[in-house]
């Protein structure tokens, strides 16, 4: 099978014209970020918001012109638009600047420098953790590439828009969710741009009732690309939670992601190594399996607390993948109490309570 190529994509949209100026859309410059995987093919089409609906009818026609290309098996358009820039008032903070999310006292992200260390197992355990701790606590999956909240939350509905301007969010488990995942199809493979990713994020976060809560866990894409610098400059972040596993080298990962909010002046409340041992179900033994209390060097070396250590457990695994975290499904088992007393540390450090037993830290030099 001959592979497809960008040229054939273009040659087929070609036929495409846009009604309101008479061109076609390649001529037009409006195809962009054309992705061509296991022939599957996605791009973007640009276009003025105001003619979002006039649109709709342009982009099937797009999908379809590509559904043609011999050798393509699906192909999914997007239409985007450049977000207009809101006017900006003297007071209203400037871009990249965080405003204050009215109603929400802390925000705090879930990282961690790469992805399948187990982050977003941490962040929603957390966030169950602190809700058995009694706070009011919602979830924003900022990982728009990869949302795994909704599956991990069980949560297999859509948000709606009860006044048409806001969405509410989802509540599972007494804590309140936004996804991207339960606003588009979870199969549907989506082609994202910086701007989009920024749109959707700023959305999520300012355009959901969201209701008084005590505290927003945010769990942040893997990586210290983009998308997580602009997540950690343009959300008011109380602090950021670091998600480690003990094999990786050095945690230098883990490294990169302390460096990335020192960079933007959010404070890194801790580290929380994960699959950290092995606690074997049926005699009890502990076993170190990858060396395990990495975190915990590594954290006392940089100065920043440790905030705890989760097994490697097959039911840990089990039930953050099916929808009931270990910290509602099995509370009494000693995993869900270590997950809230990470709820518990991480609390304290946003009350501030913390400080008084937390080690002097060393001084380093970069
Ligand atoms: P990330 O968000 O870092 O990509 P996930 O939270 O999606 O990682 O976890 C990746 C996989 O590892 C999932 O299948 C998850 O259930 C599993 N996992 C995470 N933490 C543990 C753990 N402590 N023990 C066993 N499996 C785990």
């Amino acid at each position: 099978m001959t592979q497809v190529t960008e040229q054939q994509i273009l040659d087929a949209l070609k036929q495409i014209r846009d009604p309101g100026r008479g061109q076609d859309v390649v001529a037009l410059g409006m195809i962009s970020g054309i992705v061509i995987k296991d022939r599957n093919v996605g791009f973007a089409i640009e276009i003025d918001p105001a003619a979002a609906e006039a649109m709709e009818p342009v982009r099937q026609a797009c999908e379809e012109a590509v559904r043609m290309v011999p050798g393509v098996l699906s192909a999914t358009a997007v239409l985007t638009a450049e977000r207009e820039p809101a006017p900006a008032p003297a007071q209203q903070p400037g871009p990249g600047a965080k405003a204050a999310l009215p109603g929400i006292d802390a925000v705090v992200a879930v990282a961690s420098g790469k992805g399948g260390v187990g982050k977003s197992t941490v962040a929603v355990n957390l966030a169950l953790g602190m809700a058995a701790n009694g706070l009011e606590v919602g979830v924003l999956d900022a990982d728009i590439y990869g949302p795994s909240m909704p599956r991990m939350l069980g949560i297999a509905g859509r948000a709606v828009s009860t006044d048409g301007k806001t969405l509410d969010p989802i509540e599972s488990y007494g804590v309140k969710c936004m996804s991207i995942g339960l606003l588009v199809e979870e199969e549907t493979p989506m082609i994202w741009r910086g701007p989009m990713v920024q749109g959707a994020l700023e959305q999520m976060l300012r355009d959901v009732r969201w209701g008084p809560l005590d505290v927003m866990v945010v769990d942040m894409p893997p990586g210290t690309g983009d998308a997580q610098l602009t997540m950690a400059q343009r959300v008011p972040l109380a602090g950021a939670v670091i998600v480690s596993t003990p094999q990786d080298i050095a945690l230098l990962d883990a490294r990169k992601g302390l460096a990335m909010f020192r960079r933007v002046e959010v404070p890194v409340l801790g580290f929380v190594e994960n699959m950290s041992y092995y606690l074997c179900p049926n005699c009890g033994t502990r076993a170190e399996i990858f060396s395990h209390g990495g975190a915990r060097e590594a954290a006392a070396a940089l100065g920043v607390d440790f905030l705890g250590e989760v097994p490697l457990d097959m039911e840990i695994r089990e039930t953050s993948d099916d929808g009931r975290p270990i910290v509602v499904s099995r509370p009494d088992s000693p995993h869900a109490k270590v997950f809230r007393e990470i709820a518990t540390r991480v609390a304290d450090q946003l009350a501030g309570d913390a400080e008084a037993d937390r080690p002097a830290p060393r001084i380093v030099t970069e």
